[in-house]
Order: C-alpha cells, then sequence, then structure tokens
C-alpha cells in the first residue's frame, strides 16, 4: 500500500491575535519566533508575520544550503496570509507589503546575527508607497536603508566575502551618506530631503554593483527569498560563532527566520522607534528604562548611532536630560507602552527586553525576551519580585547563573581614591564595577594583550558587534557613542563586564591608535580607570576596593542555603584562608595541604627542618629532624581546626616527591650544607639520589608514608595531639586525616594501622579514651576506583582529587594540556577543558561507581571532591547528580558552588 509521506512543516504564522507557536516553542522557533507568538495571543498589538522553524535552517545546511521540499509553497501560504491581515499585497505596485526577514535563535544572541528590513521595495512599488503615503523622503529613506542592509548583509556576508576593516560594502555605502550629508550641510540623517535620499539610493545601487559585481536585485521576490537564506546562513557567520564559543552555545541549533510585515517608526515626527527594559538592568531597580528615537527605524537604536532619548523623567541621566522623554512627547502611547509592561512581566514573571515602534500615531511591539543583566540587577530583581509575590522562592534562587555572583564579590572604584582621581569624561554607566587597565583600540590587540596578561580597557568610538572577543578579553570597554541599550552594552552587561558607553567627551583615533579626553592625548598602553556603575572615566590606575557586604546578597545566600542539600567546603591551606572560607560559607575544609607551610611568608624554619629531614641518611636522623618539625606542623593545624570551629577538616599528609624541595641552585646548597655541618657535595649527591623521571608517578604520597612510616607518624600526631588539646580546651573539631595517591587498600591497611598506634600513644599521653577523627584517602587514581570497595574497607571516607583522576584517566598532563588543548576544543574533540569542568562521560563514570562501590561496603561512607572542578558550576551539579555529599573550591568560589549546589536540587 502506497503511504502518502506528509509533508513536515516549517512555517507558523502569527498575528491578528493568532499563532501557530507559542512561547514555549523556543527550541523550534527561536526565542524572537516565539515570543511573537506569545505576544499575539495575548493581545498585544504584534505587525503580522510568519517564522521559518530552526529545523528548516539545520536541513538548509544539511543539504548544501537547500531548502527542503515544500518550503516554497508554505511560504506563499503564509505570506498570503500577512497579506490579508495587513491589507496589502507584496510586490503591488499600487499597495505593496514590506516585510523584514529576522534572525533569532533558541538562546538570544543579540546583534550577532542578521537581519534586513524593508524588504519588497523596487522600482514597481516605490511609486505606489509614495502615492499611498504621501511621502517621498520615507519611501526613499526606506529604500537606502534596505539597499544598504541587503548589499552588506544578503549580498556580502552571507557570500562568505570578508573585506578588511572599513573596505565592507556597508562602510563604503555609509562613507557616500556622509559625504553627502557634508556637501549638504546637515548633521543628521534627518536633514536630507527626499530629492538627497533619491540621489543617494542610485549611487548606493552603482556602489554596490561596482564593489560586488552584480547589481541589488529589483524584484521583491529575489529579494525574500535572499533574505531568508542570508539569516540562515548568518547563523555561521564570525561573530555569531564566537559568541556561541563563548557561551557554550551548541553550533548545532541554528536559527529561525522571522518575516514579518514593516511597520515604520521613520514616518515623520509622529512616529518612533526604541527599546526598553521593564526594570533598570544595570541596577534592577524596579522603574521601567528605556531609549527612543524619533522619525528613525529600529536598527537606529541599537547599532548606537545616535545617542538616544530617555524614555522616561525617572529615569534620565546626566548625559541625556536635556532631551525629550517619550513620556513627555508622546504622553498616550508612553501609558500604553508602560500598561503593556506590566502585562509582559505579569506573564513572563521576569524583566523583559523589548523592542517597540511607534507608526504615525499607533504602538506596535517587535520584541520581547528575558532581559540580559547584570549579578547586582539579577539578585535585586529577584529580591523584589520575591516580595511583590511575582516568582517563589525556588524561582529566586534559580535568578541567578552562579557565575553573576563572581561578579557580585568583584571589586568596585574606591569611592575615597576617586576624590582626588582626575575625571577625564562622562558616560552611560553600562555595566557596573570598576576597571583599571591599559587602554588598546582594536578587538585583535585586547585579545593579543589580555592573552600576555596584561590588565586592558578596549576603546572603540562606537559599539560593535564585531569585537566580541575583544570585549571578551578587556576587563572594561569604553565607547565615545551609543546607548545603554545598544548591542554591546547588553553582551557587556550579560558578562558582567564593566562599560561605559557614549562618552561623548573622548574622541578615538583608532588608526593612530590613539584618543584625546579632557584636554590630554592617550596613546595604545595608557592607563584608565572606569567607574561602570556612575559612567565616569578617571586618568591612571585608581585604587579598588571589594565590593562592600551587600545585606541583599546575604539574604539571597540565605535562601540558597535553604534548597541546598549537597554540602560546600573550601580548600584552605592556612588558618588565614580557612577565616576566609568561613566568611564565604564553608562548611569546612575538604583540603588542607600540609605541604604549604613549606612554602611562602614564615616558612624558612619550617623547611629547612624539612631538608634535613629530607637529607637524612638513617632513620634515626631523620627522626630527629621530625621531632624539631613538629611542632610547627601541629601548630599550623591546630590553628586551621580552631578557625574552622568544629567544621571538619580534611588534612591531607605530605603529597610531592620529595626532591621538590632539594634546594636547586648552587649557592642555596651551600648554605644548607653549612648549617646542616656537612658537606654541598652530600646535598648534591642525595639530591641526585632524590632524583626521578617521572615524579608525578614517582616517590610521593602514600609511597613516602610505606618507606618512611615516621613521616606519616609525625603528621598524625602533630593533628591529633592539636585535636586533643583544643577539645580540653572545650572547643570542638573534626579532624579527618587523609592518604593521598593511593591504589590498594592494603597501602591503607599499613597506613592505618600506623595512625592507630599513633592515637593510642596520644590518648596515653593527653589520658583521654579518644581522639575523634576520620581516617580516609583521596581517590586520584583509577585503580582506586575499581578498587573503591576494597578501599572503603578500610577508609572512612573518600574525596576525589580529580586533578590527578582526570590526568591519569585521560593520560593528559596537567602541565603540558596548553600545547595541544585548543586544537581539540577547535576541532570539537573535547567539549571543555577536563580539567576545569569534569568530564562527566569518562572520568564521571569512574567517580559514580566508586560511590557506587565504596557505598556498598560501607553504608555511611562520606564522598567529596577536592579538585579544582569543585567550583564549576556544572560539576556540582554533576556532583550532586553522583550523591556525593560535598564538593571543595577554593574559598572564593564557595558561594558560586553554594549556589550551583541549590539549583541542582532545585532541578531535581
Ligand atoms: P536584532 O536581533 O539584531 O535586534 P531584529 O530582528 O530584532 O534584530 O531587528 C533589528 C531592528 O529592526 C529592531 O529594532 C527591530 O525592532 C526592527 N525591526 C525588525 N523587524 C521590523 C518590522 N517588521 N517592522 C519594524 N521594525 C522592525
Ligand atoms: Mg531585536
Ligand atoms: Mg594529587
Amino acid at each position: 500500500m502506497a503511504t502518502q509521506k506528509r509533508q513536515a512543516k516549517y512555517v507558523y504564522s502569527f498575528g491578528a491575535g493568532r499563532a501557530g507557536g507559542k512561547a514555549e516553542m523556543k527550541n523550534l522557533l527561536g526565542g524572537k519566533g516565539a515570543n511573537l507568538a506569545e505576544m499575539c495571543r495575548l493581545g498585544i498589538p504584534v505587525p503580522s508575520g510568519f517564522t521559518i522553524s530552526t529545523r528548516c535552517c539545520t536541513e538548509y545546511f544539511s543539504r548544501g544550503l537547500k531548502y527542503p521540499a515544500g518550503l516554497r509553497a508554505q511560504v506563499q501560504k503564509a505570506l498570503r496570509r500577512v497579506e490579508r491581515e495587513m491589507g496589502m499585497t507584496f510586490g503591488d505596485a499600487r499597495n505593496p507589503l514590506l516585510v523584514s526577514c529576522r534572525s533569532g535563535a533558541r538562546m538570544s544572541m543579540p546583534g550577532m546575527m542578521e537581519t534586513v528590513l524593508n524588504i519588497g521595495l523596487c522600482s514597481r512599488t516605490i511609486p505606489g508607497l509614495i502615492a499611498r503615503t504621501g511621502k517621498e523622503r520615507f519611501v526613499y529613506d526606506a529604500y537606502r536603508r534596505l539597499i544598504t542592509m541587503y548589499a552588506d548583509v544578503v549580498m556580502e556576508k552571507a557570500e562568505g566575502i570578508d573585506p578588511a576593516e572599513g573596505e565592507g560594502i556597508r562602510a563604503r555605502l555609509e562613507k557616500i551618506l556622509a559625504a553627502r550629508k557634508k556637501e549638504k550641510n546637515c548633521e543628521l540623517d534627518t536633514d536630507l530631503t527626499a530629492e538627497d535620499l533619491k540621489a543617494l539610493c542610485e549611487q548606493y545601487k552603482q556602489e554596490v554593483r561596482q564593489t560586488l559585481g552584480r547589481p541589488f536585485p529589483d524584484d521583491p521576490m529575489a529579494q525574500l527569498w535572499g533574505g531568508i537564506g542570508a539569516v540562515f546562513k548568518s547563523w555561521n557567520g564570525r561573530r555569531a560563532v564566537a559568541y556561541r564559543n563563548i557561551e557554550g552555545i551548541p553550533h548545532e541549533w541554528g536559527t529561525a527566520t522571522n518575516v514579518q510585515a514593516m511597520v515604520f517608526g521613520n514616518m515623520g515626527d509622529a512616529s518612533a522607534t526604541g527599546v526598553a527594559f521593564t526594570r533598570n538592568p544595570a541596577t534592577g531597580e524596579a522603574k521601567f528604562y528605556g531609549e527612543w528615537l524619533v522619525n528613525a527605524q529600529g536598527e537606529d537604536v541599537v547599532a548606537g548611532i545616535r545617542t538616544p532619548s530617555p524614555l522616561n523623567e525617572a529615569t534620565k541621566s546626566e548625559q541625556n536630560k536635556h532631551l525629550v522623554s517619550l513620556e513627555k512627547a508622546m504622553p498616550d502611547l508612553y501609558r500604553e507602552l508602560d500598561a503593556i509592561r506590566e502585562k509582559l512581566e505579569r506573564h513572563y514573571r521576569d524583566m523583559q527586553d523589548i523592542e517597540f515602534t511607534i507608526q504615525e500615531g499607533t504602538l506596535y511591539l517587535l520584541q520581547t525576551r528575558v532581559g540580559k543583566r547584570t549579578g547586582t540587577a539579577a539578585l535585586n530583581m529577584a529580591m523584589d519580585m520575591l516580595k511583590e509575590k511575582l516568582i517563589n522562592e525556588k524561582t529566586a534562587v534559580q535568578r541567578l547563573k552562579p557565575a553573576q555572583l563572581d561578579e557580585l564579590l568583584h571589586p568596585i572604584v574606591d569611592p575615597a581614591a576617586e576624590k582626588n582621581a582626575t575625571r577625564v569624561a562622562d558616560g552611560l554607566p553600562a555595566g557596573p564595577g570598576g576597571a583599571s587597565g591599559q587602554i588598546v583600540f582594536t578587538a585583535a590587540a585586547a585579545v593579543q594583550w589580555a592573552g600576555q596578561g596584561k590588565t586592558v580597557i578596549l576603546v572603540r568610538e562606537e559599539t560593535n558587534p564585531e569585537d566580541v572577543e575583544g570585549m571578551r578579553a578587556a576587563t572594561g570597554i569604553l565607547t565615545a557613542r551609543g546607548g545603554m541599550t545598544s548591542h554591546a552594552a547588553l553582551v557587556a552587561r550579560g558578562w558582567g563586564k564593566c562599560c561605559i558607553v557614549g562618552a561623548g567627551g573622548i574622541h578615538v583615533n583608532a588608526a593612530a591608535r590613539t584618543m584625546t579626553a579632557g584636554g590630554r592625548t592617550y596613546g595604545e598602553g595608557d592607563v584608565l580607570t572606569l567607574n561602570g556603575t556612575k559612567g565616569i572615566v578617571y586618568d591612571g590606575a585608581v585604587d579598588m576596593i571589594d565590593a562592600t557586604e551587600n545585606p541583599r546578597f546575604r539574604k539571597f545566600m540565605k535562601l540558597v542555603d535553604k534548597y541546598r542539600k549537597l554540602g560546600v567546603r573550601a580548600n584552605a591551606d592556612t588558618p588565614e584562608d580557612a577565616r576566609t572560607a568561613r566568611g564565604f560559607g564553608a562548611e569546612g575544609i575538604g583540603l588542607f595541604r600540609t605541604e604549604h607551610m613549606f612554602y611562602g611568608k614564615g616558612s624558612e624554619r619550617p623547611l629547612f627542618l624539612l631538608r634535613k629531614m629530607i637529607l637524612s641518611e638513617t632513620e634515626e636522623e631523620r627522626r630527629a629532624a621530625l621531632d624539631e618539625l613538629f611542632p610547627f606542623v601541629k601548630r599550623d593545624i591546630r590553628a586551621t581546626l580552631e578557625a574552622m570551629a568544629g567544621y571538619p577538616v580534611t588534612i591531607r599528609l605530605l603529597d610531592p616527591p620529595l626532591h621538590e624541595f632539594v634546594p636547586q641552585s648552587d649557592e642555596a646548597r651551600r648554605d644548607l650544607a653549612e648549617a646542616l655541618g656537612i658537606t654541598a657535595e652530600r646535598v648534591r649527591a642525595r639530591g641526585e639520589q632524590l632524583h626521578e623521571n617521572n615524579p608525578m608517578m614517582g616517590h610521593r604520597g602514600v609511597r613516602l608514608g610505606v618507606t618512611y612510616p615516621e613521616v606519616t607518624e609525625m603528621q598524625v600526631r602533630a593533628i591529633l595531639e592539636a585535636a586533643a588539646e583544643l577539645n580540653r580546651a572545650g572547643k570542638k573539631c573534626k579532624p579527618e586525616i587523609m592518604i593521598p595517591v593511593t591504589c590498594d587498600a592494603r597501602e591503607l591497611r599499613d597506613q592505618k594501622a600506623l595512625c592507630r598506634r599513633v592515637h593510642d600513644e596520644v590518648c596515653k599521653k593527653s589520658k583521654v579514651r579518644k581522639v575523634e577523627h576520620l581516617f580516609g584517602t583521596m581517590i586520584e587514581i583509577p585503580r582506586a576506583c575499581l578498587l573503591a570497595d576494597r578501599m572503603a574497607e578500610e577508609a572512612q571516607f573518600f574525596s576525589f582529587g580529580t586533578n590527578d583522576l582526570t590526568q591519569m584517566g585521560f593520560g593528559f598532563s596537567r602541565d603540558d594540556i596548553g600545547g595541544f588543548l585548543g586544537d581539540y576544543l577547535d576541532r570539537n574533540i573535547l567539549d571543555a577543558d577536563p580539567f576545569q569542568t569534569i568530564d562527566q562521560d569518562g572520568i564521571g563514570q569512574l567517580v559514580e561507581m566508586a560511590v557506587r562501590k565504596g557505598r556498598a561496603k560501607r553504608k555511611d561512607l562520606k564522598v567529596g571532591i577536592c579538585g579544582e572542578q569543585g567550583g564549576d558550576p556544572a560539576s556540582v551539579a554533576f556532583c550532586y547528580r553522583a550523591k556525593l555529599n560535598y564538593v571543595s573550591c577554593s574559598a572564593f568560589r564557595v558561594p558560586i558552588a553554594r549556589l550551583a549546589a541549590a539549583q541542582a536540587s532545585l532541578a531535581g
């Protein structure tokens, strides 16, 4: 029996209060398409249109840039519907419909892909549109915009043409425009007459033909399909790809294309366009916040070409207070817009970022999406919306990305130092916080300098999405033009970057790599300081301070802990670190490295004694040296246990190979020999004896304890005596003795016997029955995972040392991975650096197996992780699912891990 194959549906219409799509369909329709459909359903005025699905985009790519069968017919049909709803006909000579072709992916990628407006204008339709609107100037303004966008997006970028900076077709056309304005002595685009624009369009078409070797198409249908294809192709445009790499967005998602009837903000002084946020995206303040331009098309605001006017009186700033707000200029429309703001917030229960256009007194919404925001704004909005009962506690906890907390703990410009600093310019506070660094004038220089470890501030004339990588690399961003809602400001905010835009007082000469401000000229490498919270630029480096204790932050973290089940500890090596960790809310120390006391401040004496121990040739000598070392070790451990006030402290016994402590220079060897009363020759010989070909896998960790039991003994004694003393003083403490680099249960049995003996001796000496402690091991060798059941017979706890486990599991040296990691990431052999985020597929299996086997033998086996990955949100979520008891990470990442852990339990 013949089955009739049903054609896949690629096209979803919206308009006139109805829609085939809805907000939940983002994966298929992209965020823009899904939300346009949703707004239609909510009865919000949206120009009719249709969305071609992301699925069509992926098929278009997999078929070698061919559209799937049936698409053309579906598009035709949907276009007829738009025509009916709008009462205009696409390509018609008397009553022509114009449309836009807009990109829109599953996740918002502001400004990273392309949009073409005013499609459908050609020699056949221009006279009709002029006759119907009676606005010749408007029609030619729309036409010159179409030619510019189409040539740039469809004829150049989508064709893969990659001209040098300033040589692209858009730049060439803009040069022609600038020349015309100069000739006509006008400052603004809006000062050009219909005649000017008409002549300009002819010049544009000539330039397009000359530069690109093809004419600008004079056929609406050809324009439409050119636009659709170019939007799809913009998914793989350079900046879109770079942005996805930074944001970790999968390359296979694809974008949707939205074809939508045009409405015009450039029809005269009763027309306008704007961008707004339902709350302030920089501070979180619950005030309608936005920017608008009279007689303009949408892209004028977001591209930062003119400094736009404020939306309302309440949010005017120093920079734009002289401009007329929409609230004053068009009060009725402002009220209508404000009502839509409320409706959207109540519906989406989150801050929305919206685009609107007013065509001769009629308001239309063109986009809504969840707005990007700074960490500060995210925190304030979450707590406000909780209070307003717009969201519940669980949602509030999910409203901050763990990485955004980092930003909340970041430095700000010291207000005291700021008083004496030299102010060189003012701009709009687009991304808060402080930044101080050397200025550079190109994105490439920012990337290069940052790569050399320098702190840079990227200075640009205007915000430009082409600069993503440079913006990413920079500590701060400063631009002479553009508004708060420009794409670059959006992106910077999304990353929590300090950013000032529209600093009109600076003049950038990118070619000469200089800028002038406050009467001074600055060159590449000169230092400036930005106060992104206030929008002030200072000369030189101004001091920074830590963001002050924010009571809202504390309240939020309390909520976080309410929903968190996974424990969070810190890796800390000194009593000071331990106190810091407590301040950040650590519930213990997951890794205390004893060797730390041999490095840095105050380490001379213990290091000398350690070296003495290492150079010993007999057990007797070694014991004598260890006896001298003992009080130092005990003092450090006691102070750390005390700082952790009853929370557990996992103390790892000496881990590195001994030769690391043998002095390397002749001079240091001589000094040591003298102090020890032996010959320098003996010091050298002993060092040579300790030499290993592969020390990472050599005589280290538990292996030291096996060959030199007295080394383990001394450490265990220090731990238990310190604990006994604290106990006697009525102070609680929970030491956990951790044996590193184990691969067999018999190693543990051997060391455990030693521990027992020392424990009994300590009890006797301290006259107590027992000293509370745990005995466990670090799991960092794959064999230990395989034999975890046997290991658990001896160990009361496991702590995954995922740095070494990753190193040995992959066979990647963690010190040498830099040589090839880049290639592995670029070529998609690895998804991420496994030393940063745990490799859940492979190493993760070792972890899960070890947990399962270990707990099968010992039900109450405590399990944690102490590798670098313990502070990485994705790894924290993995640890929660793998049923670990806690994660441990560096003190400064503790709040991030706490939030990631809470979000993991809320995700179920
Ligand atoms: P982006 O994702 O870069 O913001 P958009 O597709 O949103 O690109 O479009 C760019 C600008 O053009 C926006 O300001 C938008 O509001 C405006 N725009 C898009 N389509 C239309 C339309 N049909 N009518 C009027 N303005 C439009
Ligand atoms: Mg947009
Ligand atoms: Mg290790």
